[in-house]
């Protein structure tokens, strides 16, 4: 069967090299090319960017970033099994595909690559909340990269991109929204993937904002968001209670209700919030 760069179908690269999928590493393969592609190119314009993928395993998101043009990927992979099926790919695409073996969360690929940077991957949930956190919260703004194309499980794309007042806004909605314009750009179902999960997955897009929305320290205002939606139902004159002897009076101090609970707070007040503590 021909495939859209000539190499392999998926499938056939996984009996050949052996890359049976192994749950404790978080693994549900995409195989279907036209659908890597597909995602590829949500991430935008690919051709003038280094892109860093993140868990490529056999490679189906990696053939879709070359084939959609990439100028060059960096592909981290933790499982070393992968690294024959992705040697492969790169000696098609000489000078265009450098693999690393390692894990992630241990090095920071981003200072292997040249700007602009895009950053693409379909990565195990914890891994991937992670690695968006570490991200999203670099002390100088605007960051490395230009964008950010992930994989979620639907869920956590509702998170990321909640309004205040909904059951899923929280510390990620934060995040996201005070230094990003995040919008899911596709919906999978579970049997997109192989194994498939039991969830129903998500891909959301992230184009870094030149600024913030407004002012804050971004290690204040993960400290202040962690504390009040870890018991999102109390009254913020309670759960931040730990983090300023006068607490009430800071929170009025920037306009917000001290009987207020923290999924009502809008990321403009959190932010007001984190600048009048880093004061006090
Ligand atoms: N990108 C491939 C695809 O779409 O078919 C694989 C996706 S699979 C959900 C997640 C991949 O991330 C696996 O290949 C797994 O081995 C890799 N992985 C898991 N944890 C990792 C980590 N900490 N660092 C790098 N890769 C990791």
């Amino acid at each position: 069967m021909s495939t859209i760069d000539g190499l392999p179908p998926l499938r056939e690269v996984i009996a050949t090299h052996g890359l049976v999928a192994k749950k404790s590493m978080g693994q549900n393969f995409l195989l279907d090319l036209n659908l890597t592609a597909k995602i590829a190119r949500q991430a935008g314009d690919l051709t003038a960017c280094d892109v860093l993928e993140v868990g490529p395993g056999p490679g189906g998101l990696t053939r879709g970033l070359l084939v959609e043009g990439a100028r060059r990927v960096l592909a981290v992979e933790k499982d070393a099994r992968a690294m024959s099926a992705l040697a492969e790919i790169a000696a098609i695409y000489p000078g265009r595909l450098e693999v690393l073996n390692a894990d992630a969360l241990a090095i920071d690929p981003l200072a292997h690559l040249t700007p602009p940077i895009r950053i693409v991957a379909n990565l195990p949930y914890n891994v991937g909340t992670e690695l968006l956190t570490r991200w999203l919260t670099p002390k100088a703004w605007p960051p490395v990269w230009s964008s950010l194309t992930l994989m979620f499980q639907k869920e956590v794309a509702q998170r990321i991109t909640a309004s205040p007042g909904s059951k899923a806004y929280g510390r990620l909605a934060i995040l996201s929204q005070w230094r990003s314009e995040p919008r899911v750009v596709m919906e999978l179902p579970p049997e997109a993937f192989t194994p498939p999960p039991k969830i129903h997955s998500a891909v959301v897009h992230f184009e870094a904002l030149p600024e913030p929305r407004f002012e804050a320290n971004a290690a204040t205002l993960q400290r202040i968001t962690a504390t009040a939606f870890q018991q999102r139902r109390k009254m913020l004159r309670a759960s931040l209670k730990g983090l300023h002897p006068e607490i009430s009076d800071l929170l009025e101090s920037v306009d917000i209700k001290p009987t207020a609970r923290a999924e009502e707070i809008d990321v403009e007040h959190f932010c007001a919030l984190s600048r009048a503590l880093d004061a006090a």
